[in-house]
């Protein structure tokens, strides 16, 4: 073990050098600095089942921009006379065993409200207590701490974006500067015997030489910083943003900033995001507010995170309080033909695809399948399209995701099911020639665009022509939009009667629906 005073920086989320106040805490007053990253085989190592690249739990996509994310932060660290110790196993165990060989005074992380990592978080922390090791656990990954927003407001999460703005108000940092540099760092102790090595490649974790396909986006706080840059620089951009204007079927540029998979690792911290925002603002005589603006989509994030942390089973429908209880039909076929992007619905497959492929997609492009999987035509189980989600997102996210899908599937939040996305005018609305379509599914790239969005309706000679026939070369509808939005409405209606009958009455609503 080392002599002298030693901290542990506990990498998990908050992959990056700037607005890091765990950071700054281990490296103050200590003559040694271990950051550590502890690779969790379980999250890591593939998975010869799954139905795309990956492990189990991670598409291969999110693994690839973490071990990016990771090489930055050691280069940063390098830079600063440091450098990132990774290790390997359960991370409970691994960190424990580092407590134990290094003989630190505090251990520093970064505070998370996922549920994996309260309870990781509890073990270590007893541990570290029960050693006399100092434990500081900074909230830094939202812009405010949700405990406190859900304290004000009597120990209940709020439960709509308006309210949670008014007990939010303006964060207390908002109008001091947050980007410390940190110019050095105390050296990296003795490791004794702990097994630390590089960051490890895809290859180094068993997935071989997988050929990737152009991505937008490479992981690390570099690039993070580089992105929010050019994001930023177009001022006119940032102060006329509206959210639900944005065109989803953007590929080439998108529509939105592409933050989100650097937000989701902390490679870009929001606070950083929301100050430069702040700026901005300032700087032009009008801009967009809350909920459609820039800052407002930050916001949003921040709402789903106290939501989350307040709700117990956020993310199940049995035993949340938030969540209607709808009979989901169970049909793995339908679900594979959504997962596998195979429903004959052009503009839901290439969606597919391109979650598959890139592990991005536009919000109006996810409100538009999980529409479709859900109450909009193939009525399944929000459960299943949030697990299709999180294993696939690069930006996979817990809290936010599960918020998402109990919005799209009017199970919370949002209960206008008579609003159904249309599988086919939706998108066509943005792009009428079907360039999405083309790019993500080239099997239909040469249908002339009277077709692309229904290509069932195309004659035989047109599709001989564009050679794709349909039923053979791709694939036909899984189920008739018209009817099948129909009978979800229907059963929606149903299920909402129902639950309202167990909560006390009907609402008006509720009666007129159901005629
Ligand atoms: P921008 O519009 O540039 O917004 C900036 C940031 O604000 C985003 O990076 C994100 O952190 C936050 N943000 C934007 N929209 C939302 C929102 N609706 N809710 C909460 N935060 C938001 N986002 C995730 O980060 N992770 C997820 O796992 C995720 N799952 C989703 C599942 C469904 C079914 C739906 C409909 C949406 C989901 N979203 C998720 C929200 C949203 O689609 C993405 O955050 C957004 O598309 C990311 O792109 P961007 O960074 O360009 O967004």
């Amino acid at each position: 073990a080392a002599s002298g005073s030693g901290s542990i920086m506990w990498f998990r989320k908050g992959l990056r050098i700037h607005d890091n106040p765990a950071l700054e805490y281990a490296s103050k007053g200590s003559d040694f600095v271990y950051p550590v990253f502890v690779i969790d085989p379980h999250y890591m190592e593939p998975d010869p089942k799954a139905f795309s690249p990956g492990s189990r739990l991670a598409g291969l996509n999110r693994i690839r921009f973490l071990l990016e994310s990771l090489v930055d932060l050691d280069t940063s660290l390098k830079k600063l006379g440091s450098r990132l110790l990774i290790l390997k196993g359960e991370p409970g165990q691994v960190l424990i065993r580092c407590l134990k060989e290094w003989g630190v005074k505090k251990l520093c992380f970064e505070y998370d409200t996922d549920p994996y990592y309260q309870a990781l978080d509890i073990r270590v922390k007893e541990y570290a207590s029960a050693a006399g090791i100092e434990v500081f656990s900074p909230v830094s990954h939202t812009l405010f701490n949700p405990a406190d927003i859900i304290q004000r407001n009597g120990g209940k999460p709020p439960l709509t974006y308006q309210s949670f703005l008014k007990l939010a108000g303006q964060p207390s940092w908002a109008s001091s500067p947050l980007l410390t540099s940190i110019s050095s760092l105390p050296p990296v102790g003795d490791v004794g015997s702990c097994e630390i090595s590089e960051v490890p490649t895809v290859k180094d974790l068993g997935y071989g030489d997988i050929e990737q396909e152009w991505i937008p986006f490479r992981g690390g706080e570099s690039e993070a910083l580089k992105r929010l840059k050019e994001s930023i620089s177009d001022k006119e951009w940032v102060a006329n943003f509206e959210k639900p204007k944005g065109n989803p079927s953007a590929f080439v540029k998108p529509a939105t900033t592409v933050l989100s998979p650097y937000l989701k690792f902390g490679c870009l911290s929001s606070r950083y995001f929301y100050q430069c925002l702040q700026d901005v603002y300032k700087n032009v005589q009008k801009h967009t507010s809350p909920p459609v603006s820039l800052a407002g989509q930050l916001l949003w994030r921040d709402f789903f995170y106290t939501v989350a942390f307040g709700t117990p089973n956020f993310d199940r429908m049995e035993g949340n309080k938030l969540c209607k209880q709808i009979p989901w039909n169970d049909d793995d076929e339908l679900l594979a033909a959504w997962r596998e992007a195979r429903t004959g619905y052009p503009w839901i497959d290439a969606i597919m695809v391109q979650l598959r492929k890139w592990g991005w997609m536009h919000h109006l492009a996810r409100h538009s399948v999980a529409c479709f999987l859900t109450r909009g035509d193939l009525f399944l189980h929000w459960e299943r399209g949030r697990d299709v989600f999180e294993r696939l997102l690069i930006d996979s996210d817990w809290a936010i995701n599960n918020g998402n899908w109990l919005w799209l599937s009017c199970s919370s939040f949002f209960y206008q099911y008579n609003r159904i996305y249309s599988p086919i005018s939706f998108g066509k609305k943005y792009d009428p020639n079907g360039d999405y379509i083309r790019h993500f599914l080239p099997v239909l790239k040469d249908m002339p665009k009277e077709y692309i969005y229904e290509p069932w309706t195309a004659p035989p000679g047109i599709q001989r022509k564009a050679k794709c026939i349909i039923g053979r070369d791709y694939p036909k509808p899984v189920v008739y939009h018209d009817s099948a939005s129909k009978e979800c409405k229907r059963k929606l209606a149903e299920a909402y009667a129902l639950n309202q009958k167990l909560n006390g009455q009907l609402s008006q609503e509720d009666l007129d629906n159901l005629r």
